[in-house]
């Protein structure tokens, strides 16, 4: 089959486009024939071998978690899935097994693999998953649209709607609006639960498309101070819980924007993993700050679900063919987009 591929770790050049053998599907596995898979930061991440993602690349790997495709074989212990079916496929692969999954709470499984980063993923023409980590999509919700949803809802879905219990009433702060992250939380905040939403990015283009997205104020960090004015649009309170999966960078401007009871969500650190805690505001402002790391099977299939009722949609940017996967990398790599950006294989 024809896959992109990494053999070493680098730059946009180590991504090589040739054929690779197919996969069989596990008697718990269905296969896939991959139609669009989505790029996220964890492949760019996986692909230079950076931020604990070294692997031993004896054999060549396979890059891509977010899969929508089609399904075309299925392993002899699959009940719920069949040929033909359209699914999306949770990237993060559990293994049912352990306290934390036999509980439900599979984002806390203690030995995970990852799709694509730790085992072979969807930049290729078949990949196989356990057939549990699969959603069928409904008729008019396209691949494309699908690949785009699971690594960035996920983590939006399970830190606003059940760790952070974001209300109505209450205000959030969105860093980085353009990215895949950020375009989801806003549609989660504002579409799904319909609380306030003030978004920050880079310039004022992307600050229109987060307003057409959702977002009720946009702060330019380039060229605004993002603590005066989220202190301006609460009146001085703050807000109640912030998205923030971009790490050091933002830190102290978000932190000291949160109001008394906030809370504090993670689920990135592209700038930086450190940051310095006022330990003191903390308990005195009766705050949280916590970590989310994608989320559950079930919400993937309650975010598809809203998806196909056009709640919330996947922002797709651009879309690349398979073999032109370094372009897209270069793409992911200038920060020049809003959404995500999407491989195609037809
Ligand atoms: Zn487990």
């Amino acid at each position: 089959m024809k896959a992109v591929y990494i053999k070493e770790h680098g730059g946009v050049d180590v991504l090589e486009y040739g054929d690779l053998p197919e996969p069989n599907p596990s008697p718990v596995q269905v296969k896939i024939r991959v139609k669009a898979c989505g790029i996220n930061r964890l492949d760019v991440f996986t692909r230079a071998g950076v931020r604990g993602m070294r692997m031993d690349l004896t054999n060549p790997h396979i890059l891509g978690g977010d899969v929508a495709g089609e399904v075309v074989g299925i392993g002899s212990e699959v009940k719920h899935v069949k040929l033909g079916d359209r699914v999306v496929v949770n990237p993060r692969i559990t293994c049912g097994q352990c306290r934390y999954c036999i509980s439900g709470a599979q984002e806390l499984c203690v030995s995970p693999i990852g799709l694509g980063s730790t085992v072979n993923g969807g930049y290729a023409e078949y990949v196989c998953v356990p057939s549990v980590n699969t959603v069928s999509l409904p008729e008019g919700l396209s691949y494309e649209e699908a690949a785009a949803l699971p690594t960035v809802f996920m983590p939006s879905w399970n830190m606003l709607i059940r760790r952070a219990n974001l209300q109505p009433w209450e205000t959030v702060l969105v860093l980085s609006a353009s990215s895949g992250v950020g375009s989801a939380a806003i549609q989660v905040a504002k579409n799904v639960i319909g609380s306030t939403v003030i978004a920050t990015t880079s310039s004022q283009d992307k600050a229109d498309k987060a307003t057409a997205l959702g977002a009720d104020r946009v702060i330019v960090y380039s060229k605004e101070d993002i603590k005066s004015r989220v202190k301006e649009f609460t009146n001085g309170r703050g807000v109640d819980v912030v998205v923030d999966h971009v790490g050091s960078d933002f830190w102290p401007a978000a932190s000291a924007s949160l109001a008394p009871g906030g809370r504090y969500g993670i689920c990135g650190v592209t700038s930086g993993y450190t940051a310095e805690l006022q330990m003191g505001m903390l308990f005195i402002r009766n705050q949280t700050v916590f970590g989310v790391f994608m989320g559950r099977q079930e919400e993937l299939r309650q975010i598809v679900e809203l998806v196909s009722r056009g709640t919330m949609r996947g922002v797709v940017d651009q879309t690349f063919p398979l073999q032109q996967a370094s372009e897209a990398h270069k793409a992911m790599e200038s920060l020049g987009f809003f959404g995500k950006l999407i491989l195609t294989i037809p």
